[in-house]
C-alpha cells in the first residue's frame, strides 16, 4: 500500500511518516494542496490521509480535485477543527472517514487498515481494453481469447497500467506496484519486464512516453 500523507505541519508530518513506515506502508509526504493533487493523480498512490488545514488550497477543494479524477481513491481527512460542520462537508465531499486532531497513531493504523480492506475487495474488477482482459482477482489476463502466459512481474506491470488506463505511470511508481517492500529492484529491471511484456501484446499497445513513464491508451 503507498499511502499519501498531507500535512503542512512539519513536526506532526514528520512524526506520522516514521510511525506509518514502521507499520509497513510506503509513503508520499507533501506539505500543501497543489502537491497533493499532483502526487494522487500521478504517484500511484492507494490511500491519501489529508489534513484539511493546508497553507494554499483548502482541504476541501483537494478533496473534490482528487475524486474528480479518481472517485475510487480512498481519503481519511484529518482536522483539527472539531466542528460537526467541517466533517459533515468532508463526508459529503466524498471522504471516506476523518480522524480529529489531536489522535493517537494506532486509531490512525487501525482505520487506514479498514480502508484499504474495502479497497481490495473492490479492486477484484475486470479490466478490458482492446481485447485484452485482465481479473485482477484471478490472476489472469486474456488477449483476444487466449490466456496469456505471464510470470508475477509481468502481470504486476500490466495490472498497474491496466489500472491506471489512460494515465502515464513512471518508472518508481511502476517498481513500487511490481516489487514488494525490502525486495531490491535491480536498475533496469522494470524495463527487462515491460521487454518481455510487450513482446506478447499487440505492437504499441503499451506506449512509452520518453522521459517520463509508461501507458497504456485508453481504446
Ligand atoms: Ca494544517
Amino acid at each position: 500500500m503507498r499511502l499519501l500523507l498531507v500535512e503542512d505541519d512539519v513536526y506532526l508530518q514528520k512524526s506520522l511518516s516514521i510511525a506509518l513506515k514502521q507499520k509497513g506502508y510506503t509513503l508520499s509526504c507533501v506539505s500543501s494542496g497543489k502537491e497533493a493533487i499532483v502526487s494522487a493523480e500521478w504517484d500511484s498512490i492507494d490511500l491519501v490521509v489529508l489534513d484539511l488545514g493546508l497553507p494554499d488550497i483548502d482541504g476541501l477543494e483537494v478533496l473534490k480535485e482528487i475524486k474528480s479524477f479518481n472517485s475510487a481513491m480512498p481519503v481519511l481527512l484529518l482536522t483539527a477543527r472539531d466542528k460537526i460542520s467541517d466533517r459533515v462537508k468532508g463526508l459529503d465531499s466524498g471522504a471516506d472517514d476523518y480522524l480529529v486532531k489531536p489522535f493517537n497513531v494506532d486509531e490512525l493504523v487501525a482505520r487506514l487498515r479498514v480502508l484499504e480492506r474495502r479497497v481490495s475487495q473492490q479492486s477484484g474488477l475486470t479490466i478490458d481494453n482492446k481485447g485484452l482482459s485482465l481479473d485482477s482477482k484471478g490472476h489472469t489476463a486474456t488477449l483476444d481469447g487466449q490466456i496469456m502466459d505471464l510470470p508475477k512481474k509481468e502481470f504486476l506491470l500490466l495490472k498497474a497500467l491496466m489500472e491506471a488506463l489512460g494515465r502515464v505511470l513512471t518508472k518508481d511508481s511502476l517498481e513500487a506496484k511490481v516489487y514488494d517492500m525490502g525486495e531490491e529492484a535491480l536498475s533496469n529491471s522494470i524495463e527487462v519486464h515491460m521487454h518481455h511484456l510487450r513482446k506478447k501484446l499487440p505492437k504499441n499497445f503499451i506506449k512509452t512516453i520518453r522521459g517520463v513513464g509508461y501507458t497504456i491508451p485508453k481504446n
